[in-house]
């Protein structure tokens, strides 16, 4: 079986993504599994760049096939924030119970109508290619919704608990992970870039 790497540090996402990969002929390796700690700057200004800066830093430092997601969360009301920035939105080490807050209190008088949010992930892959050249292939995925008035569920991680789905009446922290990965953005990113892995994988 061949071995992917998935440059994130972020547990929550490689164990959603090892279940999204779990029927496919591909071994997921997080960035601990090959001894990686160190930092990688994400100063991109879009889901597309860092994703890539991330996939290609490993794939320099490796050589090997790596897939990296970068996601967040958009919302309307606040002109697209916090987007790229969503995990350093208020301080990477601020809980999300007090990120979370505060967005439902930014939007306190804003009506059911202009409440719209999304959920959006880009994936890269990089992986090697014929001779030393590199296949660099990405795709994005993106769920909509609204944000709730309060925060609701303990299932998924960051801002679910206010990501409120109108059609389902609940939170995507309200979903069991399977339910959450069949919708969800980097479910729908990890589809779209599905017959890329395949293709390295037969190759
Ligand atoms: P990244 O690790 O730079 O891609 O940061 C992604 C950040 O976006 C996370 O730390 C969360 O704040 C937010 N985010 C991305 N996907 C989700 C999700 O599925 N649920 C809740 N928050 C998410």
């Amino acid at each position: 079986m061949k071995q992917l790497i998935l440059a994130t540090h972020n547990n929550h996402k490689l164990q959603e993504i090892r279940q999204m990969l779990a029927g496919e002929p591909v071994e997921v390796l997080g960035l601990s599994d090959i001894g990686w700690h160190q930092e990688i700057i994400e100063n991109g200004e879009s889901f597309k760049d860092n994703a890539l800066i991330k996939a290609e830093a490993i794939y320099k430092a490796t050589g090997r096939a790596v897939l990296a997601d970068d996601s967040g969360l958009t919302v309307e009301a606040l002109g697209g924030a916090p987007g790229v920035y969503s995990s350093r939105y208020m301080g990477e080490e601020t809980p999300y119970e007090i990120k979370n807050r505060a967005i439902i209190d930014l939007l306190a008088r804003v009506p059911e109508t202009k409440r719209g949010a999304a959920f959006v992930c880009v994936v890269a892959l990089v992986r090697p290619g014929k001779g030393k050249r590199a296949v660099r292939k990405t795709a994005e995925g993106r769920i909509e919704g609204r944000i709730a008035y309060e925060p609701a569920g303990c299932g998924g991680f960051g801002y679910d608990p206010i990501f409120f789905l109108p059609e389902r009446g609940c939170t995507t922290a309200e979903l069991r992970p399977e339910e959450k990965n069949a919708i969800s953005h980097r479910g729908r990113a990890i589809q779209a870039i599905l017959p890329e892995i395949l293709k390295w994988v037969s190759s």
